[in-house]
């Protein structure tokens, strides 16, 4: 009997979990590692911490799940995008910390460019907007930061990575430097369309070409781990970025399909198909994993704080003793009472992409309680991603009739009924909603043949639960007008 092991690798935790040849999963472990915060608005990580949870966690799972690594027919790799690494190719080291995708501090850098000529065709050529989230120019701050570091790049000593590429690196004893067409379109390195680095990018932010990774496909064997590393050698099959791992993971393999994950943040992902779709409302094109053609590709649109408004109530207003318990404090009020809460703790992302703005509670009357504000609070993260919705479909120019759901608020029923409401489509949770290893494990899987097709993968795919909108048109259209009134006061004022 062979599974398949995905390792999903966070933010804050890195996870691996087994599967078996109906899609069910068997065992599951995870491993916390710190960040930390030199500075107001940085974030950095220890790559080997980091790489030891892995490893940890991948333990804890064949040990949970009593198989060895004999039994494994391949491995896929999810990660937390952007975040990067760059390491010593002779002796492995890391030559500074990992710089994290949350962190700020390129935005200097990211300002220049943005004023520049050149923002237009780097724009249009990575798909992606200049910001400090991409790799690209936190990359270029390295290079200026840490001594010698650019000759030693020139001259071939130094490799670059994202997460999915140090641990390959690790998994294979330094013998494979790899990434994929998902992590890759996440550089603002990478040409989109073509999916090869482009020497124009990389010229703008001097970055040696000797340094990056091969590009492979999403779903393809890229070498094997070290047999002393697990007991055995497997194959290294899949590498996704988490959200594009999602996307899979909820066998959105075609265009139209989309998918919105409710943690931290939220990320909703439309399939678009073979070619890249522009977006004309600020939102980002992105690789998808390619499994039914050559190339494929998605529309993104991120919100920086939802899930993470949620735990500012319960540990900084202490207004909910935890996260769940939300819900029930929202349902003991019929509605918030006027009350908007635009979490911008952080500024705003797509659509506005204002890193000004910030949060704003409006409307309160002296009638105003705690509960309407926790209601407030679930109620923005859905007005937050219908603002994302609006902007895919006017870009992919068709309404969208459902969205799949998962990440931990999708948890939530009354966030996820007034999603539905507010959307006026129809929101499906599935059973399984550990949808980013879940789509490491499939691109492995099919990698290797253990998976036939992805119409075999879709019919694993089962709903939970339905919600389904129970508001009309007008009153839906009142409610957003509302938010949109709130959003227009935490907008940086000019
Ligand atoms: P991440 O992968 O970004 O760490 P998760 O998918 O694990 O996030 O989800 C955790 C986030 O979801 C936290 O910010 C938490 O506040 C929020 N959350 C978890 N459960 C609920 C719930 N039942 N209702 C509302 N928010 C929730």
């Amino acid at each position: 009997m062979k599974w398949i092991l995905a390792l999903d690798e966070g933010t804050s935790s890195a996870r691996a979990a087994l599967y078996d040849v109906e899609g069910g999963r068997r065992a599951m472990a995870a491993q916390e590692f710190p960040s930390r915060y030199p500075q107001p608005g940085w974030v950095e990580q220890d790559p080997e911490e980091i790489w030891q949870a892995q490893l940890r966690a991948t333990r804890d799972t064949l040990a949970q799940g009593g198989v060895t690594a004999k039994d494994i027919a391949a491995i896929g790799i999810t990660n937390q995008r952007e975040t990067l690494v760059v390491w010593d190719r002779k002796t492995g080291e890391p030559v500074f910390p990992a710089i994290v995708w949350q962190c700020r501090r390129t935005s200097e850098l990211c300002a220049q460019l943005n004023a520049s000529n050149d923002r237009a065709w780097i724009e249009e050529r990575t798909g992606l907007v200049i910001d400090p989230y991409f790799s690209g120019t936190k990359l270029r701050w390295l290079l200026d930061t840490v001594p010698d570091a650019q000759r030693r790049a020139e001259a071939g000593e130094l490799l670059f990575g994202n997460i999915d590429t140090w641990l390959i690196s690790k998994l294979t004893g330094g013998r494979v430097h790899v990434t994929d067409e998902t992590n890759a379109s996440r550089t603002m390195l990478m040409n989109l369309a073509s999916g090869e680095w482009d020497d124009d990018l990389l010229r703008v932010l001097n970055v040696p070409r000797a340094m990056l990774p091969r590009i492979a496909k999403s779903s393809e064997v890229v070498g094997v781990t070290d047999g002393d590393l697990l007991g055995a050698e497997i194959p290294i099959a899949g590498i996704a970025g988490d959200q594009q791992a999602a996307l899979t993971g909820q066998a959105c393999f075609k265009p139209g399909m989309g998918k919105n994950t409710y943690g931290t943040g939220c990320f909703c992902l439309l399939h678009t198909g073979g070619k890249p779709v522009r977006s004309k409302n600020r939102l980002i094109s992105t690789r998808a994993a390619a499994l039914l053609g050559e190339k494929e590709f998605a529309i993104e649109g991120s919100v920086f704080i939802a899930g993470a408004a949620v735990q500012w109530l319960r540990d900084s207003l202490k207004l909910i003793p935890d996260a769940p318990s939300s819900q029930a404090i929202a349902e003991s009020v019929p509605d918030s009472a006027g009350v908007y809460f635009v979490p911008a703790f952080v500024g705003l992302g797509a659509p506005h992409w204002d890193s000004e703005a910030r949060g704003v509670i409006s409307g309160l009357t002296r009638g105003a309680t705690a509960a309407h504000i926790v209601r407030a609070t679930l109620e923005a993260i859905a007005f937050q991603s219908r603002e994302l919705v609006d902007a895919q479909q006017a870009d992919a120019g068709t309404p969208i009739t459902e969205m799949r759901v998962d990440g931990g608020a999708a948890q939530n029923d009354f966030l996820m009924q007034f999603q539905a409401d507010i959307l006026g489509c129809k929101i499906v949770r599935p059973a399984d909603t550990e949808t980013t290893a879940l789509g490491a494990a499939y691109l492995a899987g099919l990698a290797v043949n253990y998976w036939e097709s992805t119409d075999q993968i879709a019919g694993f795919w089962k709903a939970e639960r339905i919600f389904e909108p129970r508001i009309g048109d007008a009153e839906r259209e009142r409610r957003f007008a509302g938010w949109q009134d709130a959003v227009a006061r935490a907008k940086a004022r000019t």
